[in-house]
């Protein structure tokens, strides 16, 4: 293994490989970041970060691995989906380890993403039974039928936020299509891409049908770029995901990218107590907040007091280190911190200040507490930006269109929940939400196989889904074949 020797303690940590043509190896750079445990701010390996060159080797290897993987039967393909499957629930618990120490989330939250990927890959094994095409005698003699066809090279960007069920979301489906996958992680946790490419070979998944390149702006621009890519699958910020949609439509490909969120739960007056501080607290700090379905803003219609001051002393009591993990870096840290810090001045109240909470954990970790910042007006910066923490904004509303006005005029549209035991009310929200994914009493409404997920507005470019059964439509395309065979063609028209 190759190592490289930590700053602090002088500790060798592993490099982290590529996995190109179906070998591991670590790119020649001058260029590499640490990978660090937000727990401990320790670095636990070293990324030495690709160059476009080695992008190159990785596409020619997948384009011509994908000829032949193309030519295997779909019931064949899915095969090795099975047996991912079975590896992946076997070593749940190390591979939960892994991303418990590259992303901060703890051992039960990156064993529920891991689960969740998991369900990506049954999805992907229904290929057989989901992929038969229409056929039909247009005319006497004469038949059309649709057949999908692989694209080719595809390849999935991904974020940091969830390291093995974003990539899990993208690769089973787009493989089991008959396409080649490259996986581009986030350059701040590669492990989980590193993981998955070892038990995809394990599976029995021919070399180059899944690759990783390991970088940052370079690789995605050269990948954007890559004549021999057909297809890009994008999760991450919106600044983002509007560049990389841009770029690699102007390089004549499919994209669809999925941005950042600002996610609102609006709260009325006859919801149910218990259900919703519980429900609210958990989709506020479920990760440390770093969830793209997050809920951030809480409009809350009328008067609902005691809710809202019982949603504040659980938020008050929970202990960063014991009930959520640390965020992904210290940067991260203090830039959830400074909205705190600029709150007072904006003309915002600081009503639980997750800066004080006591806290467990190593000292150096990443820990911020949950806090709740009660606006003002909706345009203060705390309504508007994606904090990506475990921050609570809270806006008070005198009714219900003026909640729906607030949640209309956010330029992100991922999620957005209400929270009432009126039926009337659930479905007028759910109407008139401006989001992709509407949740009634949940907080993080994903959508699972076989719906797709996405948002709305800014937190999405590019049309089409990567997952779900329209994700089919995504890694394909259509070919449409004319077939006369019958003497009765000599009847019409078509001869
Ligand atoms: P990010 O946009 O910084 O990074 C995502 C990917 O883009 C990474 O692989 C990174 O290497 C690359 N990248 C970063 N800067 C780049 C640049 N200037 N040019 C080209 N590529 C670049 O996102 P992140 O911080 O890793 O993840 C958090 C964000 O992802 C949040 O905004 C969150 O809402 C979003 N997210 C969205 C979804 C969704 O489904 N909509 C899901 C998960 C996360």
């Amino acid at each position: 293994m190759t190592t490289a020797t930590r700053e602090r303690d002088a500790v060798q940590v592993p490099m982290v490989p590529n996995f190109i043509g179906g070998y591991a190896s670590v790119p020649e750079s001058d260029r590499s970041v640490w990978i660090r445990n937000p727990g401990t701010g320790l670095p636990i390996a070293q990324l030495c970060l690709s160059a476009p060159a080695d992008l190159d080797v990785a596409v020619r290897g997948a384009v011509e691995a994908q000829r032949a993987w193309a030519l295997i039967a779909v019931k064949d393909r899915i095969q090795v989906l099975f047996r991912l499957k079975a590896l992946m629930e076997g070593r749940l618990e190390p591979l939960a380890q892994v991303i418990h120490e590259e992303n901060g989330k703890t051992v039960a939250e990156a064993k529920g993403s891991i689960l969740r990927g998991i369900e990506c890959i049954e999805f992907a094994t229904s290929l057989p039974q989901l992929m038969v095409g229409p056929a039909l005698e247009v005319s006497r003699g004469v038949e059309c039928k649709m057949v999908r066809y692989p694209l080719g090279v595809v390849a999935g960007i991904t974020p940091f936020n969830f390291p093995m069920m974003v990539p899990l979301w993208m690769a089973p489906l787009a493989i089991a299509c008959g396409n080649a996958f490259i996986l581009k992680p986030s350059e701040q946790t590669p492990l989980g891409g590193v993981e998955l490419a070892k038990l995809f070979a394990e599976a029995g998944l021919p070399a180059g049908i899944f690759s990783v390149v390991h970088g940052d702006r370079v690789i995605v621009e050269a990948i954007c770029d890559h004549p021999d890519i057909q297809a890009v699958g994008f999760v991450g910020s919106t600044k983002v995901a509007r560049a990389v949609h841009a770029r690699a439509t102007a390089a004549h490909k499919r994209v669809r990218a999925l941005g950042g969120a600002k996610n609102h739960l609006i709260v009325v007056p006859d919801a149910d107590p218990e259900l919703t501080v519980q429900n609210i607290v958990a989709s506020v700090t479920g990760c440390a907040g770093q969830r793209c379905m997050a809920g951030s803003v809480l409009l809350a219609v009328g008067d609902i007091e005691p809710i809202l001051d019982r949603i504040k002393a659980t938020l008050a009591a929970l202990v960063p280190g014991q009930d959520f993990g640390p965020v992904i870096s210290s940067a991260a840290r203090d830039r959830i911190a400074g909205y705190n810090e600029r709150a007072t001045a904006n003309g915002a109240k600081v009503t639980v200040d997750g800066r004080k909470a006591k806290r467990v954990g190593d000292p150096a970790g990443y820990y911020i507490g949950a806090s709740v910042i009660e606006a003002p007006h909706a345009d203060h910066e705390a309504v508007c930006d994606e904090i990506f923490g475990p921050t609570l904004t809270i806006v008070r509303c005198e009714t219900l269109s003026e909640a729906l006005t607030i949640e209309n005029a956010s330029p992100y549209g991922n999620a957005a929940a209400v929270y009432t035991t009126s039926g009337l009310v659930a479905q007028y929200v759910s109407e008139r939400a401006s989001a992709g994914m509407v949740g009634v009493n949940i907080g993080v409404p994903v959508p699972r196989e076989p719906f797709p997920f996405g948002g709305w507005n800014d937190s999405t470019f590019g049309g089409g889904d990567l997952t779900g059964e329209p994700g089919i439509d995504f890694w394909t395309k259509m070919k449409k074949i004319t077939t006369k065979w019958s003497d009765e063609h000599r009847s019409n028209w078509m001869s």
